[in-house]
């Protein structure tokens, strides 16, 4: 098994963690995405935070949805934060 063969790049994982943590995928994209995360820590540290943020919002408003507002806010947040680190 190589991870290298059938893998999602970078922009493709950090736009379907979300999918993926909702087990929303395919097998197959599903597979290409662990790959990644697998080998990639960029995009797993971005895989950890949407955990985080997907535990806060279940936490605070489960069963319902978080507010869009709330979920961009976390987000926001968290981007800036991740920012600075990476400058
Ligand atoms: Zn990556």
């Amino acid at each position: 098994m190589s991870p290298d063969i059938n893998d999602a790049d970078c922009s493709e994982a950090l736009h379907r963690v979300f999918e993926y943590l909702d087990g929303e995928m395919e097998a197959g994209d599903h597979d290409k995405i662990a790959a990644h995360l697998a080998h990639c820590a960029e995009c797993l540290r971005q895989y950890d935070i949407d955990t985080m943020v997907k535990g806060l919002v279940k936490r605070s408003c489960a069963p319902e949805q978080a507010p869009p507002r709330l979920r961009l806010t976390i987000v926001e947040s968290l981007t800036t934060i991740q920012i600075r680190y990476t400058d």
